[in-house]
């Protein structure tokens, strides 16, 4: 079973406007990681928004870890973290530590799991003695490390990220980069990232989709979209 599978999903802001997203089909196999490409206004957003349950389709389905998100929503975000606008979905004036027992508890774990939870995750990205300071004292890829961490909180099986190493200098990039890849490879994660950076496709996807108003103009492993360019 794929780890997110939309099918002829078609999206249309205005009932007879044009289609934002157009008859897109895509899967994405579970522990790789899969780069969805395109020019704005291409639909990469208005897809993702589907994918987490914050737009309705026009037509089509999307199904993370096979249940169909917008018949099992709950089911659905249950398996499915994402980290939409870089790090703004962290709370700077927390410390790191609170905002993971805070999006632990919402995502219902339970304190005792939220902590054991978060201990683990801060010790992976090296901030475990640092996690009683504000996330806002952080630099820029230390903030996206912690909201990286806060979607991961509830163990999902899928990653949604979009644009992660935007804005990010080189250390902090080649950190995210090497976070992504060991979730993907040693936890089996499955990620599904936007980009526009030619690096992280060529050093992090397995596979990418390049669309185009709304519509897949390519779907291919990235080797060989590689080998075109
Ligand atoms: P991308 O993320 O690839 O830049 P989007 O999904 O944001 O693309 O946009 C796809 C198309 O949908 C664009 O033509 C955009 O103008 C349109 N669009 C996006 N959001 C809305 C909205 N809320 N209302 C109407 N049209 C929208
Ligand atoms: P600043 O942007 O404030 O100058 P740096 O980016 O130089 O801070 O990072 C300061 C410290 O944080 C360094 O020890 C660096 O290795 C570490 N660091 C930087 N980025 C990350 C990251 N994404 N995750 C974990 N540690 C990081």
């Amino acid at each position: 079973m794929s780890a997110i599978t939309v099918t002829d999903l078609t999206k249309r802001y205005a009932p007879n406007g044009p289609a934002a997203v157009d008859g897109l089909s895509l899967t994405v196999e579970p522990g790789s990681i899969f780069g969805f490409l395109g020019p704005n206004g291409a639909g990469k957003t208005t897809t993702i928004k589907i994918l987490t349950g914050l737009l309705s389709a026009t037509s089509g389905t999307a199904r993370i870890d096979g249940l169909d998100v917008a018949r099992d929503r709950a089911g659905a975000m249950s398996r499915l973290g994402a980290v939409l606008e870089g790090s703004r979905n962290v709370y700077w004036t927390l410390s790191a530590w609170q905002n993971l027992v805070y999006f632990g508890r919402l995502k219902g774990l339970r304190r005792a799991a939220a902590g054991a939870r978060a201990e683990r995750l801060l010790t992976e990205i090296g901030l475990w003695d640092r996690r009683g300071e504000q996330v806002g004292t952080f630099s820029r890829g230390m903030q996206q490390q912690v909201a990286i961490a806060a979607a991961l909180i509830a163990d999902p099986a899928v990653l949604l990220l979009d644009e992660p190493t935007l804005g990010l200098d080189v250390a902090a990039t080649r950190a995210v980069k090497d976070r992504l890849r060991a979730l993907a490879r040693d936890e089996g994660k499955t990620i599904l990232l936007t980009t526009h950076q030619l690096d992280v496709v060529e050093e992090l996807c397995d596979r990418v989709a390049v669309i185009n108003r709304g519509r897949a103009v390519a779907d291919l492993p990235t080797r060989e979209l590689l080998a075109q360019s």
